[in-house]
């Protein structure tokens, strides 16, 4: 756990409302702009709120109607600031391995879809039979646990940290 004392992210977690009328958003796009988009993911920030639009990236990227941005999902991702981990191990899973990971990304490719902010930030494999799999929201970890468990039965164990807004999923089979 010590690991997880000192994480660090730039994101402006907290600072939200200023006392100041106007709400301290990095995130604004600037007067007369019509939205920010985060370069790396394509989300889009409109009206306060991060969403997933293919079309309406392509029609607004690169051109001045938008300030580009890093969202705070791919913050988290770039610090490596993560809330959640999930543990896949054992003979089974290294035997299914491929489509395993295929669910976990098709799962994780859906949540963002609903909701921006959940993402998956690596996925370490440790030898052959097992992988560790961080995610930027506790959400994350369990969501994709459940659903391995789902489609594979298997052991489904939380750990949830008492300090930290953090948990540990640990998935066996
Ligand atoms: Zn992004």
């Amino acid at each position: 756990m010590d690991k997880y004392k000192e994480r660090k992210w730039s994101g402006e977690k907290g600072k939200k409302f200023g006392k100041v009328g106007r709400v301290d958003d990095p995130y604004l796009p600037s007067e007369g702009q019509e939205a920010s988009v985060c370069t790396s993911c394509q989300a889009i920030y409109q009206n306060k709120r991060w969403f997933f639009d293919e079309k309406l990236y392509r029609k607004l990227a690169g051109t001045n109607r938008v300030r580009e941005v890093l969202c705070p999902a791919c913050r988290k991702i770039r610090d490596r600031y993560c809330e959640g981990v999930l543990t896949l191990s054992g003979e089974f899973f290294e035997q299914h391995r491929d489509e395993i990971l295929t669910l976990i990304k098709n799962e994780a490719a859906r949540v963002a879809g609903r909701n921006v902010g959940d993402r998956i930030i690596s996925m370490t494999p440790e030898g052959e039979d097992k992988l560790v799999v961080e995610t930027t929201t506790e959400k994350l970890a369990q969501h994709l646990g459940r659903a391995v468990y789902r489609a594979y039965k298997g052991d489904l164990d939380f750990r949830w940290s008492e300090v930290n807004k953090f948990v540990r999923v640990y998935w066996t089979r």
